[in-house]
């Protein structure tokens, strides 16, 4: 089957905050070039940054500072962050925040003196997380939206991005293949400049909350284009997902960090608040400590009736919980629980990667053609990203990369594809059209579930982990023997299912291959079997190519454990 082909000048895959971003920002550098964004679902309107509730942090009171905000990032992140990243992103988050609101027509939540309000997220030491009430992404990305549709930039909407095509010379990257996905036919896009912004996205795990569309497309296909990815074993776990049993697609989807922010209490299933065992900081401790907690308080069998915990925000006061949290408010009546005044069932669930693909300040990646921004990317949060620093890292790296395309596009000129590469690549995606027994994915799905869940999730062991490498190989097997039943292609969503399950079990066997490697436990990544952190001194990431692990040290290039940005104010950031 030949795909069609076309050219562009920039090429972007996802239209998150990362894509949108980009795509604005190489326009404007170079509005001469011709820009396409290609997306799995219709621009605007899918993967997560829309989905953003808290908010966005950014440096912006006078008694606060980028340092601060950078220290915060870096013991967040317990000192495996590249600090040249996070400096990156704390300092360019004070210009996007201005250029979504002056530029772009955003309009967040205020004082009543006309500044920005900025709330309390936890494991942050100054209240900075800019909000329009509890509903910040679709804000956000409506906004994004509106200004890529007034622009000369192309659109492929319901394009699923599948290989990423070398050049004939094998060393650099000549464009993307695609399946349309209404009619099921192939496109090849040669670019001189591809940005891989797919968000990543942890719905291997049996609790997410990520968008249905995001299944580790982009991530997949840099392992077979051989890119290092970094920090894998670093899944974030949301501690408020909604638990609302298995009928409601709602269970998983997460309940704002600003509920813990503003100072909710989470109880087990004998009403008891149980955090203050478990750490100074209660509540308002990282995701990674919370999450940590309630998984043990659900393992002594202290649960609700759904098997999980409890948030409880009424002695806020209803009438205020119900003006603040509006949106979270209306979420959960929609499955029979009332925030503002009773309690809510709430269950950890797997919420974003701190891992991705290894990048530089300018998002180049080490295959000349391919950058990479947003939840693609690795290395801006280390072991643990702070609520309110994803948004931030979307927007700010793509940005940077919309920049850098325009800039380097302008000698490069385009470079033909390896037509091999195309060919292996339609093959791969034609496997399962052949005659043979087919069966429900869903068997495959729930397993994949189960030993993301109880192997690879938020306490792990080596046997566990061994384990979980044979089970997700057998599961490899399955996918590969399966047949798609209907031969019809167009809008073939079980094809589709097919295709992300193949990406997701691919990036989970990367999970628990670092997960195995790393032997001390660090932010997100718990061993039971090494509980303790290790020397930060000699902190190391994760980098893994070909199937390969190895651990490669961090730079502490501006500041070193034991050391603060923050003359006089050490003891807050130890
Ligand atoms: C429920 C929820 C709430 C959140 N709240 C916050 C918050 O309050 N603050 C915060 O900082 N962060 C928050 N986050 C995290 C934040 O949303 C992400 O960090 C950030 O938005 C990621 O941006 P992105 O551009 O990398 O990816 P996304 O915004 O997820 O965009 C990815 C894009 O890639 C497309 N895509 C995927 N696969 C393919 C493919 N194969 N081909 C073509 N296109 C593809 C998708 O359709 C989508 O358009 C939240 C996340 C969730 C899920």
């Amino acid at each position: 089957m030949a795909p069609q082909t076309r050219d562009t000048d920039i090429l972007i895959l996802g239209s998150g905050g990362a894509g949108l971003f980009a795509a604005l920002h190489a326009h404007k550098a170079a509005p001469e070039l011709s820009i396409t964004v290609a997306v799995k679902g219709l621009l605007g309107k899918c993967g997560c940054t829309r989905m953003v509730q808290g908010g966005y942090n950014v440096a912006l009171a006078r008694e606060d500072s980028v340092e601060r905000h950078f220290m915060d990032t870096i013991v967040g992140g317990a000192w495996l962050s590249d600090q040249e990243l996070a400096w990156k992103l704390v300092s360019l988050a004070v210009e996007r925040v201005r250029e979504l609101e002056n530029e772009l027509g955003c309009f967040f939540d205020r004082n009543p003196d006309g500044t920005i309000h900025q709330k309390a997220f936890a494991g942050q030491t100054f209240d900075r997380t800019v909000h329009k009430g509890d509903l910040t992404g679709i804000e956000i990305i409506n906004r994004l939206a509106e200004q890529v549709w007034v622009r000369r930039i192309e659109r492929l909407e319901e394009h699923r991005a599948v290989d990423l095509i070398k050049a004939k010379d094998g060393k650099s990257l000549a464009g993307v293949l695609f399946i349309d996905m209404r009619t099921g036919e192939y496109l090849f896009v040669r670019a001189r400049a591809v940005l891989l912004a797919t968000g990543g996205g942890p719905t291997m795990y049996k609790y997410h909350t990520p968008s249905g569309d995001k299944t580790c497309d982009g991530l997949a296909m840099a392992l077979r284009a051989g890119l290092a990815l970094r920090d894998m074993e670093m899944v974030q776990f949301h501690p408020t997902g909604l638990l609302a049993g298995t009928h409601t697609r709602m269970t998983g989807t997460v309940l704002e960090e600003g509920l813990r922010g503003a100072g909710g209490y989470l109880l087990n299933g004998a009403k008891e608040r149980f955090m203050p065992r478990y750490d100074s900081k209660a509540e308002r401790a990282t995701r990674d400590l919370v999450s940590r907690a309630m998984f043990a308080e659900m393992k002594k069998g202290n649960t609700t009736p759904h098997g999980g915990l409890y948030i409880s925000m009424a002695h806020l006061g209803p009438a205020e919980v119900r003006k603040q949290f509006k949106g979270m408010v209306e979420r959960c009546a929609d499955c029979g629980f009332d925030l503002a005044g009773g309690l809510v069932e709430v269950v950890p669930t797997a919420h974003y990667m701190m891992g991705g693909v290894e990048f530089g300040l300018d998002c180049s990646t080490a295959l000349p053609g391919l950058f990479a921004a947003g939840e693609d990317s690795g290395g801006v949060h280390g072991a643990n990203r702070l609520g309110g620093n994803g948004v931030a890292n979307s927007t700010v790296f793509g940005a940077v990369a919309g920049d850098a395309m325009a800039a380097w596009v302008k000698p490069v000129p385009h470079r033909d594809p390896d037509p091999v590469a195309i060919d292996a690549a339609v093959c791969a995606c034609e496997r399962p059209f052949r005659t043979g027994k087919s069966a429900s994915l869903e068997p495959v799905r729930d397993k994949l579930y189960e030993v993301m869940w109880d192997k690879v999730g938020i306490v792990r062991d080596a046997a566990g982990l061994k384990a979980a490498q044979a089970e997700l190989q057998a599961l490899e097997a399955e996918l590969e023997a399966y047949c798609v039943p209907n031969a019809d292609r167009a809008f073939n969503m079980t094809w589709h299912d097919w295709l992300n399950l193949k990406s997701l079990v691919a990036v989970s066997r990367v999970i628990a291959l670092a997960a195995a490697a790393r032997c001390d436990s660090r932010g997100a990544h718990f061993r039971a079997d090494f509980p303790e952190c290790g020397s930060l001194e000699a902190s190391a990431f994760t980098s893994i190519t070909h199937g390969m692990v190895s651990m490669k040290p961090v730079a502490f290039t501006r500041v070193a454990p034991g050391q603060t940005l923050l003359h006089g104010v050490q003891n807050e950031v130890a």
